[in-house]
């Protein structure tokens, strides 16, 4: 995966390529899934949502040069595969999730795995985490039909987020930084991601 998947396509960050050697996948993903764990696109999780590609996550850890002790706020934790993958990048993880299905099992696996200082919230992470902000960085697992602003407002200066935008089946990614208290947009890879849906429920969507 990482060979094959990540160096070849262009991600260089050895701490992200490290990261992502050392977190099982498989671990992630639902049992009957198991054998794909490794393969080069999105696998079901349950409740209508998906584990992302790994070549999409790795291009997202990269685009957010995060370092040690950042404190960081996922939205979208679902499998828990992202927030295992911050906390080996050494930052303080605040990972919100709306299913409560997902969020029980994300806790035992990264539980079971030994990543005890990570933090996952039930909750609608459209409203981002106020108690907890500011953020250096923001990473969107979902995708928005525009730039939410609350989730701006929880950057601190020289934060960045990581976030795909657009329509509900294509959308692309999109860094902002804060630099002198404005956001600095730039557009990159295409992807498709499921929608983040405000509010919190069980329900598919
Ligand atoms: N990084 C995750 C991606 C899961 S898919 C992984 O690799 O497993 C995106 C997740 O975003 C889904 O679990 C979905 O339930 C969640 N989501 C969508 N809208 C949300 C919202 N408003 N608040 C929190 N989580 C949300």
């Amino acid at each position: 995966m990482v060979d094959v998947q990540l160096r070849a396509r262009g991600v260089v960050d050895q701490r992200v390529l490290g990261a992502m050697l050392g977190v099982p996948r498989h671990e992630f993903v639902p049992e009957n899934y198991r054998a794909e764990a490794y393969e080069d696109h999105p696998l079901p999780i349950g409740e209508g949502q998906t584990i992302s590609q790994p070549y999409i996550v790795a291009v997202m850890l990269q685009a957010l040069e995060l370092t040690a002790g950042n404190k960081v706020l996922e939205v979208g934790s679902g499998s828990g595969y992202v927030t295992a993958l911050l906390a080996e990048l050494g930052a303080q993880v605040f990972a919100v999730e709306r299913h409560s299905v997902l969020a029980a099992r994300s806790r035992e696996t990264l539980a079971a795995l030994g990543y005890h200082d990570v933090r996952v919230f039930l909750g609608d992470g459209t409203l981002g985490l106020a108690t907890w902000a500011p953020f250096d960085a923001i990473i969107v697992s979902a995708a928005a039909p525009d730039l939410p602003a609350v989730l701006l407002s929880q950057l601190r200066d020289g934060g960045r987020m990581i976030i795909p935008v657009g329509l509900a089946d294509s959308q692309q990614l999109q860094l902002i930084k804060i630099q002198n208290g404005q956001p600095r947009v730039s557009v990159r890879e295409l992807c498709r991601f499921v929608p983040l849906v405000p509010g919190v429920g069980d329900s598919r969507e």
